[in-house]
């Protein structure tokens, strides 16, 4: 197909890419790893591209399929996005369409018939609509050149989302002869990462893992002290934007929806208790803005792909590391800044601790560490980023990430809380260790309350101690000895005991550091780390005006806003004021076809601004028009290039991983690619990289040494799969360049 006006034929892959990137989508470049993966793929090797959630991982089967004579299979488990997105590269001028079940007979007979007469160029099917009989044999007969597996994770019986159907892929794509594999998918567990390479059968070269940093999610975590309050308060810094808040139960969510409701909030449930039509229809108004706020349990979220959720609340305590991820995940994939609160408890955490204890053996164990990694996020005392990330085996090394409530000082000052602490804790051996905090509080704030009367509890000498502070101001104290492990909460009578490290700071051993003021929630940075988009001092009123254009037209056609321009190309039509249609090319996401198809209404609301504001057109320079040239091998601009060159200049490979925002061993796999490209790189700082201690090196060394290093998964065995594939990868590297050197 040809969308573009200038002939592509006679490029280079990767510069007809760039030039389908500009003219089609109107996009300036490649995010991090598109470039090596969509090379990859019009190479035909069979690739696998591991990105977060918003990294964008379409345009890695979009372009090549467009560069592609043949056909390019999408299949997706996800029905409700298919039409999404057929719709969104509909109004691109790009054709595809979609198979599934839920379209009429007459819609699927009128479909297959597209895909015989070749009128396709993109075909998204869901994987049991694939392997049928009669759909496989047609397409068997046709030249289909790429077949990307999205959401590859379910491939693998340890992903959260395994599908039977997703195993037998593997066999299908032996069907098609020509066609390249492209997996995708946004999981960031390595061994679900490496399950799935095992099973599509991909070679470790040809794995892409992007970093999961989302840098542009702010995340916070408050101490629940008054929910509703504190999610007003944020509310009302997000006035018009779209967000999700993620309750625990049915109930929750139908409350605080009315709550909010109440006071003023545009807000609309999603639960599993309500049927299917009042689920879709409620989620369709979020998709189409038509609502600002969707209240849910974890229900919500997978069947959307809507880009400009500006915030995602947990207003109770989500159920592990992984889901949160995912969960805030759901925020920001237009790249645009957005924020992240977590209000948390020790309530919450009790209750989730009280579900566990009814578990038992592996089951009840694995829940418990679950928790603990969540609390040890919760707790940190440091960038949020090195635990999150942590969690994913990714090492997060930066000084200050600018994006968290611990880098940018909302973390309230810590002081030396040892007197109040010991006040505390002497009141609870004086009680015998029998009461809840309440009480304890009471003794300690001299109150003449019954039940401290009843037990003579006023005559304690701790009786009044507690006067210098407040109550809030105890209830932090409580809140910190709870969190710093120095007393414990029995679940059923709720008494309070001490800890082995509470004696000691009773002894005078050992002193309390922590944070007694009540947390006041402070707005999120709104520094270096925005986008260059973000950074324009655009025109509001005139934003204003041309997001109602955009529901106009939105509304007119039955399509979701985004789908005719994201807010980001909105945000530069309110800063440059393009007056022409070459001007208006220029914007961020306006390609050929979308300046056809919306350019005379856009640029209708921009002149008439201009006119009557007296405003005049900025000059945007023109990114999108400089593709450069690049030779088939190893060009100077790719990625294994610029590593190899970085790595010869003297950097090391985490120094190089942090830079360029990849994992150390994406960074290994580039220098193998660069090395057998025929350059050299010295040996000396490869092993670095590694955290294998020098003895286990002996081990490794001596594994390779027997099983040859062309292959990783026999070493892997012969060292009882003890040593991780990104520490054998950095060995490998290593014997790689010695043997080179010895040649
Ligand atoms: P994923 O599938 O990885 O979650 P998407 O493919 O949906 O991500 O992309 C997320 C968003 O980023 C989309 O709105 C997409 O148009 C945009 N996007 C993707 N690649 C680029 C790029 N190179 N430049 C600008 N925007 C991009
Ligand atoms: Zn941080």
């Amino acid at each position: 197909m040809n969308l573009t006006n200038t002939p592509t034929d006679t490029m280079p892959d990767i510069q007809q890419a760039e030039h389908v990137l500009h003219e089609v989508f109107g996009f300036e470049e490649f995010r991090s790893l598109q470039k090596d993966i969509i090379q990859n793929v019009l190479q035909k090797q069979d690739t696998l591209a591991i990105m977060p959630t918003g990294g964008g991982k379409s345009l890695c089967y979009q372009i090549p399929a467009l560069i592609f004579d043949g056909l390019t299979i999408v299949v997706s488990p996800l029905i409700s996005l298919m039409k999404d997105q057929v719709d969104q590269l509909t109004a691109y001028g790009i054709s595809a369409s979609y198979l599934n079940s839920s379209l009429s007979p007459q819609v699927y007979q009128s479909t297959l018939d597209e895909i015989r007469r070749n009128k396709l160029d993109l075909l998204y099917l869901a994987p049991e609509t694939l392997l049928k009989p009669n759909v496989l044999n047609l397409l068997s007969g046709l030249n289909v050149e790429c077949v990307a597996i999205d959401e590859a994770h379910c491939i693998s019986e340890w992903g959260h989302d395994f599908r039977p159907e997703y195993r037998q892929l593997s066999q299908v794509t032996d069907r098609f002869d020509h066609a390249v594999t492209l997996g995708l998918t946004a999981t960031a567990t390595p061994r679900v990462q490496k399950d799935i390479a095992n099973t599509l059968g991909l070679a470790d070269a040809n794995t892409f893992v992007a970093s999961f940093n989302r840098k542009n999610l702010y995340l916070d975590v408050v101490t629940k002290s008054n929910p509703l309050q504190q999610t007003i308060n944020f509310l009302r810094r997000h006035e018009g934007d779209s967000g999700i808040i993620y309750c625990f139960s049915r109930k929750q969510v139908d409350q605080l929806t009315q709550d909010l409701n109440a006071n003023g909030f545009n807000a609309l449930p999603y639960h599993a208790g309500l049927g299917e039509g009042e689920r879709t229809q409620n989620q369709n108004a979020f998709i189409r803005d038509e609502v600002d706020i969707i209240v849910a349990t974890i229900a919500f979220g997978m069947g959307i792909d809507k880009p400009d959720v500006r915030f995602v609340v947990h207003h109770d305590m989500p159920k592990n590391i992984e889901s949160y991820y995912q969960q805030i995940g759901r925020a920001g994939r237009d790249g645009l800044q957005s924020d992240c609160l977590f209000l948390f408890s020790y309530g919450d955490a009790g209750k989730i601790r009280y579900f566990i204890d009814q578990k038992t053996g592996d089951e009840q164990r694995v829940a418990e560490e679950h928790l603990q990694k969540l609390m040890d996020y919760v707790e940190a005392h440091q960038c949020r980023r090195i635990k999150l990330l942590g969690y994913f085996g990714e090492h997060f090394n930066e000084q200050n990430c600018g994006m968290c409530d611990f880098c940018t000082g909302d973390t309230p000052e810590r002081e030396d809380i040892t007197v109040p602490v010991q006040k505390f804790l002497s009141t609870m051996v004086r009680t015998e260790q029998r009461f809840g905090y309440n009480h304890i509080l009471n003794v300690l704030l001299g109150s003449r309350r019954k039940a401290v009367l009843k037990f003579n509890h006023d005559k304690l000498s701790t009786h009044g101690i507690g006067k210098d502070l407040s109550r809030p101001e105890w209830k932090q104290i409580y809140r910190e000895l709870m969190k710093q492990d120095i007393i414990v909460r029995e679940f059923e009578h709720k008494s309070l005991k001490l800890t082995p490290k509470a004696m000691e700071i009773l002894k005078g051993n050992q002193e309390v550091f922590g944070v007694i003021e009540e947390p006041v929630q402070k707005g999120r940075s709104t520094s270096s780390s925005k986008s260059d988009i973000e950074s324009l001092d655009f025109n509001r009123e005139l934003f204003g005006l041309l997001k109602e254009k955009r529901m106009e037209l939105a509304q007119k056609q039955g399509v979701p806003p985004y789908i005719i321009f994201a807010d980001t190309s909105l945000i530069e039509m309110a800063y440059y004021y393009p007056q022409a249609k070459e001007s208006f090319l220029k914007i961020h996401g306006v390609g050929r076809a979308k300046a056809k198809k919306y350019g005379e209404d856009f640029l209708g609301v921009i002149k008439e601004f201009c006119e009557n504001n007296d405003l005049n057109e900025r000059s945007k320079s023109d990114t999108k028009k400089q593709t450069k040239s690049v030779q088939k091998t190893l060009s100077k601009d790719s990625r294994p290039f610029e590593v190899g060159q970085m790595f010869q200049g003297g950097k090391l490979i985490g120094e190089i991983a942090s830079e360029i925002e990849v994992k150390e061993g994406t960074v290994v796999g580039y220098l193998s690619k660069f090395l057998k490209a025929g350059h050299s790189i010295p040996a000396d700082h490869i092993l670095e990289a590694s955290g294998l201690s020098k003895e286990k090196w002996d081990g490794v060394f001596k594994a390779f040494e027997e099983h040859g290093h062309e292959l990783l998964r026999p070493v892997f065995d012969a060292l009882n799969e003890e040593i991780p594939y990104d520490e054998l990868r950095i060995v490998q590297l290593y014997l790689m360049v010695k043997d080179g050197d010895q040649e």
